[in-house]
């Protein structure tokens, strides 16, 4: 019983949400109409802002929470009514809340116990009423403790079995509490902010980690955070959700590059996206981009789409698609001669603020540049980076993979 279903990983674990939404009793829609298909194996996470629906997402899959409408699928059956103990997934939160009076092995061994009956009350109960079920006792106790230290094993406590959670760091508690989802052999790990409590050096350590365990146990997981480095290398795909509803599925150099809407390309980036309000003018054979006295000409490969665009456009451009115009290989549009007002020093990079047209705007060039305020800087732009969205919808014009 115990040598494990998927413990070989043979099972297909796709998990499948069917226009699922989430009504609370107050009338809060935390999730609206929500369709997504996690692919066997595949590392999916849910990102957004606080308050976006993405841990109550999390909480139906789990069964944590009852459904208002929609189905959900965990390796083709619905599990609507199923209660989270018969969903088969595992899931870590934030506060993984260990037992403090058992120690690693028996926090990692006890769900295997309670759901395979292998606690010590049951053993001598069932020894006294029959005694051939010892040996099958003992054979479930090896499993156990096989599948215990294999998950030892894979996240490094081995030598931490002994020891009480109070006796461990918070990096070590942390993967106590992955380890105890790796025993149990889920169909879907379910990650709710799993590294929020941990500090800036331990989550990028965990993070790789996290990475490879995936590779290892190559399950099929979804993970909750709010942080965008996280959710872009932590994901295989990456879901942008906003007010209950999903803003874009796609992998995470997509979603940044090329997103859905200017939601999506706000939320991602170090610094701030910058943005420019202007109109798309004819100007004979030509398109241009025209904000105040400044126009920019369209390139060939975007004026036959760009003759069906609305006339108000935002033009957005990350900070790291700026070079200062001297430089070279020059890129596509030089902006021009731009006061300088903020000059952050951030060690391998420097993010200087300046002004253009009516805008802020933000370049993010070698940490060792001469940028001082004040200066006047000539700055030319990646033509090819740049986004287009429509001022009045603020869906990206050029790619929307929504
Ligand atoms: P965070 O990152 O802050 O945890 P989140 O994206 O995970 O945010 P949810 O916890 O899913 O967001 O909450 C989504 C919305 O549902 C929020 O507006 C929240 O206030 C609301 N909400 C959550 N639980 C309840 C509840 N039990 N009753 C009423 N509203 C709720």
């Amino acid at each position: 019983m115990l040598s494990g279903r998927r413990w070989s990983f043979a099972q297909m674990a796709e998990v499948i949400l069917e226009g699922v939404t989430k009504q609370f009793p107050d009338g809060t829609k935390a999730v609206d109409n929500v369709s997504l298909n996690i692919q066997d194996r595949e590392f999916l996470v849910l990102v957004g802002p606080s308050g976006c629906g993405k841990s109550t997402t999390l909480r139906l899959v789990a069964g944590l929470e009852s459904l208002s409408h929609g189905t959900i699928r965990i390796g083709g059956r619905a599990v609507n009514d199923l209660p989270p103990k018969d969903r088969d997934i595992a899931m870590v939160f934030q506060n993984y809340a260990l037992y403090p009076h058992m120690t690693v092995y028996k926090n990692l061994a006890f769900g295997l116990r309670l759901r395979y009956g292998g606690g010590f009350g049951a053993r001598v109960l069932r020894r006294l009423i029959n005694p051939r079920r010892s040996a099958e006792l003992s054979a479930l106790r090896s499993g156990i403790d096989a599948r215990v230290r294999q998950a030892a094993a894979r996240l490094s406590i081995e030598k931490l079995l002994h020891r009480k959670p109070h006796e461990l760091s918070g990096g070590e508690r942390q993967r106590v509490a992955l380890g105890r989802a790796i025993v149990r052999d889920p169909a879907a790990f379910l990650f709710d902010e799993p590294l929020s409590n941990l500090d800036a050096k331990l989550r990028q350590q965990m993070r790789t980690e996290l990475k490879q365990l995936h590779k290892s146990l190559a399950a099929t997981t979804i993970y909750v955070t709010h942080d965008q480095i996280e959710a872009m290398t932590l994901g295989q795909r990456v879901v942008v959700m906003d007010r209950g509803q999903i803003q874009q599925i796609a992998p995470p150099q997509v979603v940044y590059r090329e997103p859905a809407n200017l939601f999506v390309a706000r939320f991602f980036g170090s610094t701030p996206l910058n943005l420019v309000k202007g109109n798309l003018e004819r100007n004979a054979d030509e398109l241009e981009f025209v904000c105040g006295p400044f126009r920019l000409k369209l390139t060939d490969q975007l004026r036959s789409a760009a003759g069906f665009w609305p006339r108000q456009i935002t033009l957005g451009f990350r900070s790291e698609d700026l070079r200062i115009t001297d430089e070279s290989p020059k890129l596509g549009w030089e902006l021009p001669a731009a006061e300088v007002t903020q000059v952050d020093r951030w060690g391998d990079a420097s993010v200087v603020y300046f002004r253009w047209a009516a805008e802020s705007l933000v370049a993010k060039l070698a940490g060792d540049v001469h940028a001082r305020v004040g200066d006047r800087m000539r700055f030319s732009l990646d033509a090819e980076r740049v986004m287009w969205f429509d001022t009045a919808t603020e869906l990206n014009l050029v790619k929307n993979k929504s």
